[in-house]
């Protein structure tokens, strides 16, 4: 296929960056090509939590408010309050002004890739990128097609190969591996935890399992998780990578141990990595951006990565849609957006991070449960989007319009 039309973009890789990206330039009226190298519905192994954060931009972008994304299968389940612990004891629990959603990433990726294709972007399927000409703007993919475009958008997660692809100077790659982060997730169906449980874990999960529970210090500078979903209970564990080298499946076991579930030790839990304070300042080269885990963006605290898939690539696709309309620099658009809408966000949460792992690495157990207690609200609302993790100022610039 070497003679593909020249597109206006080409985005690599269709999860919720890519979709994103996509779906907004097509509808700003230019020629998009999708590259995903699976075939839809396809999985990603995540625990699918929307925090408000990614409900009002699914609202705001994609013109879904919760009963279309209701109607549309998208919420497999609600969570209305929450537990946190620090290792076996419960430090914080109570109901939340504004829910959690879960969602199930197959069905997720899939409608908002529609969503794309929808808006006039071409969507090639079974597309893996293998190789990437900045200078030229060209990929090519496993049998040999060629594409090019304008702009080529790397949303190709986190082993990103067109992130692999640039130079030094763009990508601190110290720096990337300092702050990577990994995760094992397991999903029991929920008929199997009633039976098999043994209940007698030092974390004792509710009756119903509705209940998100986040577990602090389950493993070194991360956490350990409990998601409700419908019809499984999502059991997951993450934390910084170089933190946590040797012993993670045995943590893991442990965990499950604690929640009363050693039961299921024997099943092997989906592992992948995940940034944890990664993100790429300046995500550019030449006329390639790089938005979502393949620039490293997701909170440095928990490594919730959906909300800043979606805001990474709008900000690069108004970079693009300006680049194509007035010729400025889209490196340099987007780098300078990220900077003013994004990065402060990051860097505060990343320090809030450092400080909050350190106290756990150091044992400081006490003074950090009266942090957590002091500030609790405000955290949450922070991790909600309603405040800003700079200072916990009420703050909409997470949502606020581009321009
Ligand atoms: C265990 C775990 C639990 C998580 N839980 C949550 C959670 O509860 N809530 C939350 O907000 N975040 C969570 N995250 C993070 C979240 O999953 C990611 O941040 C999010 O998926 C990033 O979206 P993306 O579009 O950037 O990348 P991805 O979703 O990874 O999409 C990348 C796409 O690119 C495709 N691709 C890759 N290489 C190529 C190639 N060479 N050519 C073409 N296509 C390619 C892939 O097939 C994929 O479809 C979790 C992560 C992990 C690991």
């Amino acid at each position: 296929m070497d003679n593909q039309p020249v597109y206006d973009a080409v985005v690599i890789g269709g999860g919720p960056a890519g979709s994103t990206a996509a779906y907004l330039l097509a509808g700003f009226g230019h020629r998009v090509a999708l590259l995903e190298k699976q075939t839809y519905p396809r999985d990603k192994v995540c625990g699918g939590c929307l925090s408000q954060k990614s409900v009002r931009f699914l609202e705001r972008v994609f013109h879904l408010p919760v009963p279309s994304l209701r109607e549309k299968g998208l919420l497999d389940s609600v969570g209305t309050g929450y537990a946190l612990y620090i290792k076996n004891s419960r430090i914080l629990a109570g109901d939340l002004a504004e829910p959690f959603y879960f969602t199930r990433r197959e069905r997720y990726d899939a409608i908002l890739a529609r969503k794309a294709a929808d808006a006039g972007a071409d969507i090639y399927e079974g597309a893996e990128v293998i190789a990437v000409d900045h200078a030229r703007r060209t990929v090519t993919t496993s049998e040999g097609d060629r594409y090019a475009a304008r702009v080529l958008i790397g949303a190709d997660g986190i082993n990103s190969r067109v992130r692999r692809s640039l130079p030094g100077s763009v990508v601190d790659r110290q720096r990337w591996r300092k702050n990577l982060g990994w995760a094992l997730e397991l999903a029991i169906p929920r008929v199997e935890v009633g039976a098999l449980a043994n209940g007698d874990g030092a974390i004792r999960l509710d009756a119903d399992l509705a209940t998100p529970h986040l577990v602090l210090a389950a493993c070194r500078w991360g956490y350990g998780w409990v998601f409700p979903n419908r019809e499984t209970l999502v059991v997951g564990m993450g934390g910084l990578l170089e933190k946590n080298r040797d012993d993670r499946r045995d943590r893991f076991t442990e965990f499950l141990k604690t929640l009363g579930l050693s039961a299921f030790a024997d099943r092997r839990p989906a592992g992948y990595l995940l940034p944890f304070g990664n993100f790429i300042p300046s995500p550019a080269y030449e006329g390639t951006l790089l938005v979502g885990d393949a620039g490293g963006f997701a909170s440095p605290i928990l490594g919730e990565g959906i909300f800043y898939a979606h805001r990474t690539a709008e900000l690069a696709a108004h970079a693009v849609d300006r680049h194509l309309t007035s010729g400025a620099p889209p490196g340099e658009i987007y780098t300078a957006l990220l900077a003013r809408r994004l990065i402060p966000e990051l860097r505060a949460e990343k320090a809030l991070r450092d400080f909050l792992y350190g106290c756990l690495d150091g044992r400081l157990h006490a003074p950090l449960e009266a942090f957590m207690k002091a500030t609790s609200t405000r955290v949450i609302d922070a991790v909600q989007g309603s405040r800003s993790f700079c200072g916990f100022r009420r703050n909409d610039g997470l949502h606020s319009a581009v321009w």
